[in-house]
């Protein structure tokens, strides 16, 4: 496993806000690397991280713990279900590529300090491997490769000609001033161009990251290359041939699935109790969608705590006053509510939109609301989830709850192909056509099989990628 950073002191001055400091808050478990490695093979199983002598439970506990063995897990259950090739389920449980490197940056004070980043392809069956770059003190290749895995299933039940990638720089932007995130961003980003580019796989924002960032990485690939190339990176800035909705795409997306499954379980969005955890870029714009569509936000949180009020949130009002890299703690007017509250509050729909693994097995029993929207990635563990489903509370995955980003970054990847730009509306409206296109076939498939709504997904996005390794066969 990679090495972290040395923790520096904050910086008085000029340091990012942007970005968040969790530390495993809300009861989420800190992710725990299993670095065992599996002879002869590639990937760890939870057959080959746990010694005979171990029992079930422990072998559960290790899967907690792990994002990329849920997802191995995950994907073993998904093959078992839809009577998947035991070749093309081997294929899947392995990543096609992996690099770790050095990101050596010259710090403000003078010291050179080595920063580790990873990208990581998981597939690129149906098209080139597209996911986002993660900074955060808690990156690991484990971790990235489960993102990547997981990109791979949501690419494909979006139905979007993608494979699936990530990537992450362990590192608390936080403590880092914007020259250091810079000069951090620009020699990440040459470091990976042996993997990156327009038509082989295209970074993306994620946890910590922001249009900006995108805009060294593009800035850097074109210095390199040569020339501009827009579709080498998405969520760069409009004015470098960034699309129209994309900051505000996923938050967007998590609205309309919102008003889709509302739709179907015969409750009326206006008025719907929403709370929801996390105020970046996914938080803030779900919450400022579902307020125009009529729904009303009851609390929102973020790293430090959060905020609540029955009558309701404007979050157009308090995003304005705090601006956009502000924390909404402490905001006057509201009563205060933290992260472990707002989690067992009683609404109508739950979005956990900032860290993985914060709906446990220690909380899924507080949890009130009727349905769980996945705005973050990897929010529920699998044995929160069979609390949740015995509890009758539907969960949206993330896979499509989450999936409004990736499908504007791929209108973004072709309007830059095309060097044409489209409108707002076309855009908005073209996302809810795919958004709600997909809530449609899983839930019609979720009430035929009697699943949930996340194994219905990865079984239509499972098939869709089998059915390209199929067709394409094995090369050589
Ligand atoms: P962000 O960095 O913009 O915001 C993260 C938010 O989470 C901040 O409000 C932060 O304060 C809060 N947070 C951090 N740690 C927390 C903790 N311990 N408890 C409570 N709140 C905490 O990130 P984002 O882009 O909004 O991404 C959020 C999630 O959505 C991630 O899981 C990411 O992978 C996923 N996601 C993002 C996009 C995208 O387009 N940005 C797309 C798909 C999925």
């Amino acid at each position: 496993m990679g090495g972290g950073m040395t923790m520096q002191k904050p910086k008085k001055s000029g340091a990012r806000k942007g970005a968040d400091v969790p530390a495993g808050g809300n009861g989420a478990p800190v992710a725990t690397a299993v670095a065992v490695p599996a002879a002869g093979r590639g990937t760890l199983t939870v057959a080959d991280v746990t010694p005979p002598s171990q029992t079930p439970s422990n072998t559960a506990v290790l899967r907690r713990h792990n994002l990329w063995l849920q997802s191995l897990h995950q994907l073993d259950e998904t093959a078992r279900a839809i009577k998947l090739d035991s070749n093309t389920h081997e294929l899947l449980r392995h990543c096609k590529r992996t690099l770790e490197v050095a990101v050596p940056v010259r710090l403000d004070s003078g010291k050179v300090e080595v920063f580790t980043g990873y990208r990581v392809h998981h597939n690129q069956f149906r098209g080139p491997a597209k996911g986002g770059i993660r900074y955060h003190h808690e990156v690991s290749m484990e971790e990235v490769k489960a993102l990547a895995m997981l990109m791979t299933w949501k690419c494909a039940l979006m139905n979007i000609p993608y494979g699936g990638a990530k990537g992450g720089v362990v590192v608390d932007p936080k403590r880092l001033s914007e020259r250091e995130i810079e000069a951090l961003t620009r020699r990440f980003t040459s470091e990976i161009m042996i993997i990156i580019g327009p038509d082989k796989d295209i970074p993306a924002p994620d946890m910590g990251t922001d249009p900006q960032i995108m805009a060294w990485i593009y800035d850097t690939y074109n210095m390199t290359t040569g020339h501009a190339v827009p579709q080498v990176v998405t969520g760069k800035p409009v004015s470098l041939g960034g699309s129209l909705g994309r900051v505000e795409a996923t938050g967007r997306g998590v609205s309309y699935v919102i008003a889709a499954v509302s739709k179907e379980m015969g409750l009326n969005l206006k008025g719907l109790r929403v709370a929801i955890q996390g105020s970046g870029n996914v938080g803030s714009n779900a919450a400022k969608a579902l307020h125009e569509m009529g729904a009303r936000v009851i609390a929102m949180t973020d790293v430090a705590g959060g905020i609540y009020s029955e009558g309701g949130i404007d979050p157009f009002k308090v995003f304005a006053e705090v601006g956009p890299k502000g924390t909404i703690t402490g905001l006057a007017g509201y009563k205060p509510i933290s992260n472990t509250e707002l989690l067992a509050l009683d609404c109508d729909i739950l979005v956990p939109a900032a860290l993985g693994g914060v709906i446990t097995d220690k909380n899924a029993n507080a949890v009130r609301a009727k349905i769980v929207v996945e705005g973050a990635n990897g929010p529920t563990t699998p044995e929160a989830d069979d609390i949740l489903k015995s509890k009758g509370i539907v969960v949206v995955p993330d896979i499509l709850a989450n999936a409004g980003g990736v499908t504007v970054s791929y209108f973004e990847w072709v309007q830059g192909i095309q060097y044409y730009f489209w409108e707002l509306e076309e855009i908005n409206s073209r996302l809810h056509k795919i958004m709600t296109k997909a809530f449609n076939s899983l839930w019609a498939l979720s009430r035929r099989e009697r699943i949930t709504l996340r194994d219905a997904a990865m079984r239509i996005a499972l098939q869709r990628v089998a059915e390209a390794s199929r067709t394409l066969g094995l090369f050589p």
